[in-house]
């Protein structure tokens, strides 16, 4: 039989509510999904290693990627840039993968005209106290980038119409269990089995 198709899922939120935590819990022990590690001009956060959480970029580098074509997406957020390798994504979906991109609203809109398909999930924290509280919690960023990141926050707030999904990340398992709850549910789109239906 033909293997299907892999599915492009596109993961956005506020900095903070758990997106990274969820996207590694609903990927473990997973061969059928990966996670494109996007490239970024931000300086690494303790324990951060390159190749690994992102690539991490020089700014000028970073503008020949987006010359030469490279990315599939790029945007700024919170003074620093970020963008999806187009390569990585091309590969692993015609591989039949499913590829999850953990990336912020302007480019889940350039995905989207580019790939109207991609499944679009917005994360959530259950409230902008508990965002305030894993920021800080998290340690990694200064007082003044969390209030940066918390006015951010309330902006993509008003975005979350733009998305198919909602996950509120209050129980870690549990939104990981609805992330994969939603890639097995697209995985039985009618369109999808069209073909498969001809030949029975
Ligand atoms: P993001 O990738 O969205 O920026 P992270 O995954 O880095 O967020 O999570 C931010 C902080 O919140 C981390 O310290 C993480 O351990 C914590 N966290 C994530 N999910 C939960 C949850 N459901 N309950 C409590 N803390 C959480
Ligand atoms: P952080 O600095 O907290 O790791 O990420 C800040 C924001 O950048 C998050 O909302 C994250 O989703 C977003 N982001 C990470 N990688 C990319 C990317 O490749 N493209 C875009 N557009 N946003 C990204």
């Amino acid at each position: 039989m033909k293997r299907e198709k892999g599915k492009l899922i596109v993961i956005s939120g506020p900095s903070g509510a758990g997106k990274s935590t969820v996207v590694f819990k609903a990927i473990e022990g997973r061969d059928d999904v990966c996670f494109s590690i996007s490239a970024t001009t931000r300086k690494p956060r303790p324990g951060e290693v390159d190749g690994r959480e992102y690539f991490f970029v020089e700014p000028d580098r970073f503008t020949e990627m987006v010359a030469n074509g490279e990315l599939l997406e790029h945007a700024e957020y919170v003074a620093n840039r970020y963008g999806t390798p187009r390569a990585y994504v091309e590969e692993k979906l015609a591989e039949g993968m499913n590829v999850l991109l953990d990336i912020e609203v302007q480019g889940a809109r350039q995905v989207n005209e580019k790939m109207p398909d991609a499944i679009k999930i917005f994360i959530v924290p259950p409230s902008l106290e508990e965002l305030r509280r894993r920021l800080e919690g998290r340690g990694t960023d200064t007082a003044r980038a969390i209030e940066a990141r918390l006015i951010r926050a309330r902006q993509e707030f008003e975005e979350a119409d733009f998305y198919d999904y909602i996950i509120v990340n209050d129980d870690a398992d549990k939104a990981a269990q609805e992330l994969a709850a939603i890639i097995l549910a697209e995985h039985c789109r009618a369109a999808d089995h069209m073909d498969l239906l001809k030949q029975v």
